[in-house]
């Protein structure tokens, strides 16, 4: 998909992440470096944590002329926003990623159709190519960026999360716990009230019944 968009859409020299490389000349050594900040496109990252759209994205970009193409080597770094994994609590943080990638001359000077045939035959290997002196930095900004991201983020490495039993935040209430003794005692009543009564044994049966009754169900629905 990414490499129809690159050869079906002719590139727009003054969208954000195009870059021109006329300067090289073609000039195998030549070298540029250009540094760019332009907002972040939508959906750059992943479903816990991304680059809000519209944030700024600062770009660093290498680009070096070589025989078959330019070399590009750059970094970007942009704000994170996401979810903590284990308090669901918002957060933010720096990102920044580093990349590295090849636009290859096309083969034949401008034939569209050609240059598809040969991205089909490398198979899975993506080539990517420059379109005239122009390249579209985004789809590799977008697989540097998701690539960095941590699949598991969490607001700090020793979050503790939330509470199984209630959901409460743990950090902010580190000595919270659920005082097991609460149900000792209901259960001590019980049977408190059990022994001190006729209706011990139907008390108990009736505790007793509770569990099964879900699998005593099963033989009647069969
Ligand atoms: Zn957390
Ligand atoms: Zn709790």
């Amino acid at each position: 998909m990414r490499k129809q968009n690159a050869l079906n859409a002719p590139l727009d020299h003054r969208a954000p992440l195009v870059f021109d490389t006329r300067e090289l000349g073609r000039r195998p050594g030549a070298l540029k470096r250009i540094s760019r900040t332009v907002e972040a496109p939508a959906d750059l990252g992943t479903e816990v944590i991304g680059v809000p759209a519209g944030a700024p994205l600062e770009v660093e970009l290498r680009m070096e002329s070589v025989m078959e193409g330019v070399l590009v080597t750059g970094i970007v770094r942009a704000p994170l926003a996401g979810e903590c994994v284990r308090c669901l609590e918002p957060l933010a943080r720096e990102g920044e990623a580093e990349f590295q990638e090849m636009f290859s001359y096309p083969e034949t000077d401008g034939h569209g159709r050609r240059q598809a045939d040969a991205v089909e035959d490398e198979g899975d290997e993506e080539t990517l190519f420059l379109q005239g002196d122009l390249f579209d930095l985004e789809p590799v900004l977008r697989d540097a960026v998701v690539l960095s991201l941590p699949l598991q983020p969490v607001c700090r490495e020793d979050c503790p999360g939330l509470c199984p039993e209630c959901g409460a935040l743990l950090a902010e209430d580190p000595d919270h716990r659920h005082d097991d003794a609460v149900d000792i005692r209901w259960a001590a009543l019980r049977e408190f009230a059990g022994t001190s009564g006729p209706g011990e044994s139907s008390g108990r049966q009736d505790m007793q019944d509770k569990a099964p009754r879900g699998r005593g169900d099963d033989p009647q629905e069969k």
